[in-house]
């Protein structure tokens, strides 16, 4: 069975055809997929999509490009949610240098909080690095779970 770690089915352009979508997913194999949420909207969406199917799994957690907005009230739904059996880990967090559409420090801070709100050894937290980010904080995650993955890495050559 093939599992799919990372989607947004929640994301506009399945808006119109989502149950064909994942329909095409599992007669591909796909047997089970972790929704991963990225800002605030895509919370109840995602918390939503894991009640409507059941091979849909879900990840809350705000993207590194949202840190700006990362609140109390926004840490308490997702903690709310991180409660709920089929919400299985902590996703988007990271760090994003590339764009840098939130301050960097700021991307630390959230990146920090949500490492520390995932609650158990098994579930996952997905994170995204782009280059120029220097490292992950690797000793701000020893502190959350006792496990941590996917990390999600990426690079760019010189010339891009
Ligand atoms: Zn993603």
């Amino acid at each position: 069975m093939l599992v799919d770690s990372h989607v947004h089915l929640d994301m506009n352009q399945f808006k119109d055809d989502l149950d064909d979508v994942v329909a095409r997913a599992r007669a591909a194999g796909v047997g089970e997929m972790l929704q991963v949420c990225y800002d605030a909207r895509s919370v109840d969406a995602t918390i939503a999509l894991t009640r409507r199917y059941g091979d849909v799994y879900g990840a809350l957690g705000i993207h590194p490009h949202d840190a700006k907005i990362w609140d109390e009230a926004i840490e308490k739904r997702i903690k709310e949610g991180l409660l709920l059996k089929r919400i299985v880990a902590v996703g988007e967090t990271g760090l994003d240098y590339y764009r840098d559409l939130s301050p960097r420090e700021r991307q630390r801070e959230v990146f920090r909080r949500q490492i520390g709100i995932a609650p158990s050894a098994a579930w996952a937290t997905k994170t995204s690095r782009r280059p120029g980010s220097g490292s992950m904080p690797s000793s701000r995650c020893s502190r959350g779970p006792g496990s941590i993955g996917p990390i999600f890495c990426w690079s760019v050559s010189r010339h891009e």
